[in-house]
């Protein structure tokens, strides 16, 4: 059975290709019927960040990320956070000391300081000097006697490493470029590199999924499990993620932190679904999925290595595209409400409640506003600014209103949008879009006018826009009792 992680170090806010990378392992593990785990790498203590594990479940469970063994939920292999596993790290560690594949490094820092600057020097990789490879075993005794505080190093063996990947295929490396990683701190912290291994191990992992940038580690990987006798899981290595102009995603650059998205009001599923798509791609022609649907199409098979291009104005289109669906259902709809619900709070709070009319926070309002509105949107945040005339009153007296205002009353339409445009309004039978329609065609008949110039006379007057949804749908929104009394304010 397929066992798969998702192992983030601590270190600040999940970021898209963190998301990514978890993404996949989930689909994989549903896919197969597998098990996600959920392990957090802890060992680097200077780059703890407090709270990320908190804001990372929390992420996690936004985006709908299941797993089934890890923090808050237990398992076979507890703990799981690697802070807590030292005393599995330090006997698998003596294993290697004892076997030869590893060997303590009792060097100072100045002295590392060194290497590495005449490395530089040279043009050389940075690569520690094997210097205490060659320490005799009673140098070795009067040091540890002397309590000098040591390294245990991986003993990089001679010849070719070769890792196979899933994705990159066949990539070898010369033994020689690989360095004698450490993986004891003399903090007795393990380093990633050994304790991502035996914790791969031990937890039954079958596939390991993660971004690129650890492909050069992998030899390392691969030599330590040869050197514990284990059978290494099955590598597959997904592109890098890159800004539209080809540079590396970063951290630095804006934009890739998942905090970011969730705060922007994209939804969930288009957020996976945007992510599942970068490095991985359907079969299909099809472009818009729900999770069910990246399970059911998901196959790692078609995971390439083409760098992945994170173009934002196609997460707006996925979007949208999932907004659409929401709003075409009931429950879905609510949901919506309910984020539109504190986007109108915050952006009109008081102004709202100044207003005569029912109250603009309504669910049924709400939805009704939506609905109206969802074709010229891409994402709930955008409501509040883009149609503000639903919530607040409309500024028709700002300079560019007023003057548009002054020249759709010279038009045709002054002597007609008149009292009688009101009282027929006032008396209509129902204030339903499909009423409104039909009464403002036969207006504009009776009084030789184009139904156009009305509607968009009466878009201005009751919206204090000139572009926005129908008119009529807008206005049985609005409702009856709103739209006369800006009607009223305006025409008279
Ligand atoms: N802790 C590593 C990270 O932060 C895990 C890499 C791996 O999956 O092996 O990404």
């Amino acid at each position: 059975p397929v066992r798969v992680r998702f192992a983030p170090s601590p270190t600040g806010n999940l970021h898209l290709g963190g998301l990514r990378t978890a993404l996949l392992n989930y689909l994989l593990a549903r896919k197969t019927n597998g098990t996600m785990i959920l392990r957090i790498e802890d060992t680097d203590r200077n780059r703890l960040v407090p709270g990320s594990v908190d804001m990372l479940i929390n992420a996690l469970d936004w985006a709908g990320i299941e797993f089934q063994e890890g923090p808050g939920k237990g398992g076979p292999h507890m703990p799981y956070f690697q802070s807590e596993r030292t005393e599995v790290y330090r006997s698998h560690a003596d294993e290697l000391l004892q076997n030869g594949s590893a060997y303590r490094c009792f060097c100072s820092a100045d002295r590392l300081k060194h290497v590495r600057e005449r490395s530089a020097k040279a043009g050389k990789p940075m690569a520690y000097d094997r210097h205490c490879l060659s320490l005799s075993s009673e140098e070795i005794e009067k040091k540890l006697a002397a309590n000098e505080p040591f390294t245990i190093r991986l003993n990089t063996p001679e010849g070719t490493t070769v890792v196979h990947d899933r994705v990159y295929g066949k990539v070898e490396f010369n033994n020689r470029t690989i360095d004698d990683a450490v993986l004891m701190k003399s903090d007795g912290y393990p380093t990633y590199h050994l304790a991502n291994v035996i914790d791969d191990h031990l937890m039954g992992i079958t596939h390991v999924l993660r971004g690129e940038e650890w492909l050069p580690s992998t030899p390392k990987h691969l030599i330590l499990y040869e050197s514990f006798g284990w059978t290494p899981p099955q590598f597959v290595h997904l592109p890098l993620l890159l800004n539209a102009d080809k540079s590396k995603l970063s951290k630095r650059s804006g934009d890739v932190h998942l905090e970011d998205y969730m705060k922007r009001g994209y939804l969930p599923e288009a957020v996976m679904n945007f992510v599942a798509l970068l490095g991985w791609h359907p079969d299909s022609d099809q472009e818009i999925f729900d999770s069910d649907e990246l399970v059911q199409a998901f196959s790692l098979a078609q995971v390439n290595n083409s760098n992945a291009i994170v173009t934002l104005d196609k997460l707006d289109w996925i979007n949208k595209q999932h907004l659409l669906r929401r709003a075409s259902t009931p429950s879905g709809m609510d949901s919506l409400v309910k984020m539109l619900q504190p986007l109108v709070k915050n952006a009109y709070g008081d102004r709202l409640s100044k207003m005569s009319e029912e109250h603009r926070l309504d669910t049924h309002y709400l939805a009704g506003v939506i609905s109206t509105i969802k074709d010229r949107i891409r994402n709930i945040n955008d409501i509040p600014n883009l149609c503000s005339y639903f919530f607040v009153e409309p500024e028709w007296k700002s300079d560019e209103a007023a003057a548009l205002f002054k020249k759709l009353k010279k038009s045709a339409l002054k002597a007609s949008l008149s009292s009688q445009y009101f009282d027929d309004l006032s008396k209509l039978p129902d204030f339903t879009a499909t009423s409104i329609k039909e009464y403002i065609h036969r207006f504009a008949d009776q009084h030789q006018l184009k139904a156009n110039h009305v509607m968009m006379a009466t878009r201005y007057i009751v919206t204090g826009t000139r572009v926005g949804a129908g008119v009529a749908e807008t206005m049985e929104v609005l409702g009856r009792e709103t739209c006369l009394r800006r009607l009223q304010e305006q025409i008279s």
